[in-house]
């Protein structure tokens, strides 16, 4: 059993102020893995001082050393990511090669994309022509509260780590309580790349606790979420009862995905409608997860679907044979579920799946004859369900898509 009980928190590991054990289960055994600490008010607040502390100091680092720890990070990164595709398999479900080369290529991709963008951007420049010696100049918001989902875990931590730091912010992140390895290793990571005491700061912990007390905190200055719409929410209360902090939100989605009459190459459509759908366990928050194919080529793209569909191995998370690991955790599993039951029990027609997997398992699913109305067309199911809506025309494909509470991601396939 992995034992990662500590906090780090002014570059040291720590422990949590009261013992709280909190077991990771890995899902597909649904057996313990790990045990971590769930902190409480007294640790936030400690990461929180350390991150203010920490403040002035790198604020003033010029900010070509702070790209330079970026970079240095970036090194370790690509030496560890062994480690964080383990670390992110286990305790989240992802397939292993998945793991390795889209969760962990990932963080590599935004470190990159932020050093980069960082070199070029003028952090100091003139107003305007006319007004040379007025300055724009950029700096740091402050202490950035970090709180991230399971799904892409190190997706997320890069995400923000990567860009706060470049901007001279210090930052506690609160990872996921579902998925907390790979955080726990990053944080090793920036310890060994040298960033100074209190810059970056993690406590584990839940939403209720740590999340709460980190996003009420007068001292944090700035809150970065990404996870569920339910919950993002929240923040915007939060963030008026304590300080107007700024607040960054990035949440759900039921993404459409419009195949046209026109569409060419179907063997290509059917196959970026299946890794769309279907990838990362469909525990993607741009997972196209709404099909609103014309219906002039529907026949033929279903069966090129369901042929492609049919062919994902749902298995062991560390087998590379894997197309579909496990879902995250019991109680995840069930509400997917519940939403294959409910499109049943609406009248949509099940093309694939819908029978009980291996424990911890949910094999593909596509559910045809869906209306908009039916909650596994307008509901965000974050699984492995893929619902087929049939239209006659370009606008009613429009009107459909555009029918949603989410705003998150949209694809098309035309040859116009
Ligand atoms: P979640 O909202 O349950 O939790 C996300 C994080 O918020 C966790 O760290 C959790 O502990 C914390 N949290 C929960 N309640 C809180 C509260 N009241 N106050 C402060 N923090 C709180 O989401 P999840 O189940 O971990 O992640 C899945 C969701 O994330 C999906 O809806 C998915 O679409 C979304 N997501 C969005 C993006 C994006 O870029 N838009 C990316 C990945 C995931």
């Amino acid at each position: 059993m992995i034992e990662k009980r500590n906090f780090y928190i002014n570059g040291q590991w720590v422990a949590p102020a009261q013992a709280r054990d909190h077991q990771v289960i890995d899902p597909s055994t649904e057996e313990p893995c790990a045990v971590i600490s769930l902190g409480g008010d007294a640790d936030a607040d400690a990461a929180v001082a350390a991150a203010k502390a920490a403040l002035p100091g790198w604020m003033a680092t010029p900010v070509e050393e702070r790209i330079a720890l970026v970079e240095k990070l970036l090194e370790i990164y690509m030496e560890k990511g062994e480690d964080l595709a383990q670390a992110m398999s286990i305790a989240m479900g992802a397939p292993i090669d998945m793991a390795r080369t889209q969760q962990v290529g990932a963080g590599a991709f935004h470190l990159k994309n932020f050093i980069r963008a960082a070199k070029d951007f003028q952090f100091d420049r003139p107003l305007s022509e006319k007004f040379p010696n007025d300055r724009i100049i950029y700096e740091a918001v402050g202490v950035a509260a970090l709180i991230t989902p399971w799904n892409w875990p190190m997706n997320q931590i890069t995400l923000k780590v990567g860009a706060a730091a470049i901007a001279g912010c210090t930052m506690v992140l609160k990872p996921s309580e579902e998925s907390p390895l790979d955080a726990m290793v990053f944080a090793e990571l920036m310890d060994e790349a040298g960033f100074p005491a209190g810059v970056f700061n993690l406590v584990n912990g839940d939403g209720m606790g740590v999340g709460t007390r980190l996003t009420g905190h007068p001292d944090v200055d700035m809150v970065s979420f990404t996870g569920s719409t339910e919950t993002g929410r929240r923040f915007l209360g939060y963030s008026a009862e304590s300080n107007l902090k700024k607040v960054v939100l990035e949440c759900g989605g039921k993404n459409p995905c419009i195949v046209l009459e026109d569409a060419e190459d179907l063997d290509l459509v059917a196959e970026q409608v299946v890794n769309a759908a279907f990838w990362n366990m469909g525990e993607n928050c741009s997972a196209a997860s709404r099909l609103i194919v014309h219906e002039a080529v529907k026949d033929d793209l279903m069966d090129r679907i369901l042929a492609r569909a049919r062919d994902w191995r749902t298995g062991d998370p560390l087998d590379p044979a894997s197309h579909l690991g496990a879902l995250v955790d019991r109680g995840h599993l069930d509400k997917v579920c519940g939403y294959i039951e409910t499109g049943r029990a609406a009248g949509a027609s099940l093309l694939l799946g819908g029978e009980p997997g291996a424990p911890g398992f949910v094999p593909p699913v596509i559910f045809d004859g869906v209306s908009a109305d039916m909650a596994i067309a307008r509901e965000e199911i974050f699984g492995p369900v893929l619902s087929v809506l049939t239209v006659s025309s370009f606008d009613q494909a429009i009107a459909l898509a555009n029918d949603t509470c989410y705003g998150l991601a949209a694809s098309v396939f035309t040859a116009n």
